[in-house]
């Protein structure tokens, strides 16, 4: 579930990732349905309609993750799931990475620190996307970083000086970057990964 919005009342229209699309789906409010939110992991019926331009969602069964009753992973993965809902706004057809990125994060959840977890996997959607830049040339004034390497928005390599940030040593960055492993940073470091994440993917 990527996202949900209150319409009249009590309705809701829906953003759901499934393997191949991105659905918008609109559900009616009725008193016995289970409730959903951002994150969840359902399994659900789309009631094709003539009249109405959009489907309505029926029959949704949650199905839990193991990590749901703790809290932080919890809201790390729904403020993760906020980002991809950003990040995937105008998209209906979707290669099946996205869903299967997705899945992957539930099921290593309950095992690992989620922040850990969630910018390593970041990393594997900036490969994927053709966005994850691995050379050491700052973004901004296109000379190369000879000494530690600072991160902007989207994970761009910079210099310190030029985006007025602390850097991460280059062979902590080359082992997220290649492997897609954070073992080598600190978990000061590993918030500091997250905290760009957070400014959108
Ligand atoms: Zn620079």
């Amino acid at each position: 579930m990527l996202n949900t919005t209150k319409v009249r009342d009590e309705d809701l229209i829906v953003r759901i990732l499934t393997q191949n699309e991105v659905l918008t789906l609109y559900r009616f409010y009725g008193a016995r349905h289970s409730y959903i939110n951002v994150g969840f992991y359902i399994d659900f019926v789309v009631e094709e309609t003539y009249k109405a331009t959009i489907k309505r969602l029926r029959n949704v069964v949650q199905i839990p993750f193991s990590f749901m009753f703790d809290r932080q992973k919890m809201l790390d993965f729904k403020i993760f799931t906020t980002l991809m809902n950003k990040h995937l706004i105008d998209v209906s057809k979707i290669d099946s990475f996205y869903y299967d990125l997705m899945f992957e994060i539930s099921q290593k959840m309950e095992n690992r620190d989620s922040k850990r977890l969630l910018v390593e996997s970041y990393v594997k959607l900036l490969e994927k996307e053709g966005r994850l830049h691995k050379e050491h040339k700052c973004f901004l004034c296109e000379r190369e970083i000879k000494d530690k390497v600072a991160l902007a928005r989207a994970f761009l390599p910079a210099h310190e000086r030029c985006v007025m940030s602390e850097g991460f040593e280059k062979e902590k960055l080359n082992l997220l970057f290649s492997e897609k492993k954070s073992l080598l940073l600190d978990d000061n470091e590993i918030q500091k990964l997250w905290s760009i994440v957070n400014l959108g993917f």
